[in-house]
């Protein structure tokens, strides 16, 4: 084989690679190349530095970096933003959101992917109580942990925890430092860390070679897709026009603003789903 028609840079530190480069191989034809990038410097999901981006422009900043540091004209970056869900009360999300800058198309092109699956778990430690219970729920050591504490000089974190003995070394050292009266053990969210959130990255990666590979039909330059949603359906009991309703999707072009009317999701609305049927 061997017949990559381009090089890709995907800026990590944290082996994304194996997870992305497969599947643009497949569907593009082109070789992903890791960039060692300190992404860490746009925020960390340990909290040791804060995220003050929002997850597309940070992206975003990634895929520039990585082009600038590569001397490729094409990047892919992606940014995992996982915690409480928009959405739904008292449940855990992870959206995997991924980006592909193209320099010689002049194209950007963005995709994102919500999943519930994500193992996220936080334990307060307190002595043996409750700990080994905690272990099977957050799969260690197939998932890695992180162990917090407050120390003399600020917080403590140590990351990438797999194995047994090393999770027992830092508690009793993090018992012997701590300022603060917890210690905190948490499920490390990187993504050589999280085979949950591997998944949710590779998902991510297929829904966005596919947008790329799709052209659009008037300037034949990739990216074509669904961007937008037609709103506005009537009920099919009162008549009642609602105008939040999805009705269809639009397909846009991301480089010359062509776009149509895709898929019907919904031709009328439900009763139930009515603002004047169920208020
Ligand atoms: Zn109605
Ligand atoms: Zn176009």
């Amino acid at each position: 084989m061997g017949s990559f028609n381009r090089q890709v840079a995907l800026p990590t530190l944290h082996q994304k690679g194996s997870l992305i480069a497969p599947i643009f191989y497949e569907v593009l034809g082109v070789e992903v190349i890791e960039i060692a990038i300190d992404t860490d410097q746009f925020g960390t999901f340990a909290g040791d530095i804060e995220r003050s981006r929002s997850p597309l422009d940070s992206a975003k900043a990634k895929a520039r970096l990585a082009l600038e540091v590569s001397g490729l004209d094409a990047a892919v970056a992606s940014e995992g933003s996982i915690g409480p869900d928009f959405e739904i009360p008292f449940v855990t999300s992870d959206v995997e959101t991924l980006v592909y800058l193209d320099k010689r198309e002049g194209v950007e092109i963005d995709e994102s992917f919500k999943s519930f699956d994500i193992l996220a778990l936080l334990h307060t430690f307190e002595g043996r109580h409750g700990l080994e219970e905690f272990l099977v729920k957050a799969d260690f050591p197939r998932h890695q942990l992180i162990v917090k504490c407050m120390g003399p000089d600020g917080l403590l974190v140590e990351k990438g925890i797999k194995e047994r003995a090393h999770l027992e070394y830092v508690i009793k050292r993090f018992q012997d430092l701590k300022t603060g009266d917890e210690i905190t053990i948490e499920s490390d969210l990187r993504a050589h860390a999280s085979p949950t959130r591997q998944k949710n990255i590779k998902a991510v990666a297929k829904i966005l070679a596919q947008r790329i590979a799709s052209r659009c039909p008037i300037c034949n330059k990739s990216g074509f897709g669904r961007r937008s949603w037609k709103r506005g359906l009537f009920c099919s009991d009162c008549g009642g026009f609602n105008e939040e309703a999805i009705r269809s999707e639009y397909l846009n072009c991301p480089s010359c603003e062509y776009r149509h009317e895709g898929k019907v999701i919904n031709a009328s609305i439900e009763a139930r789903h009515c603002i004047f049927c169920n208020p």
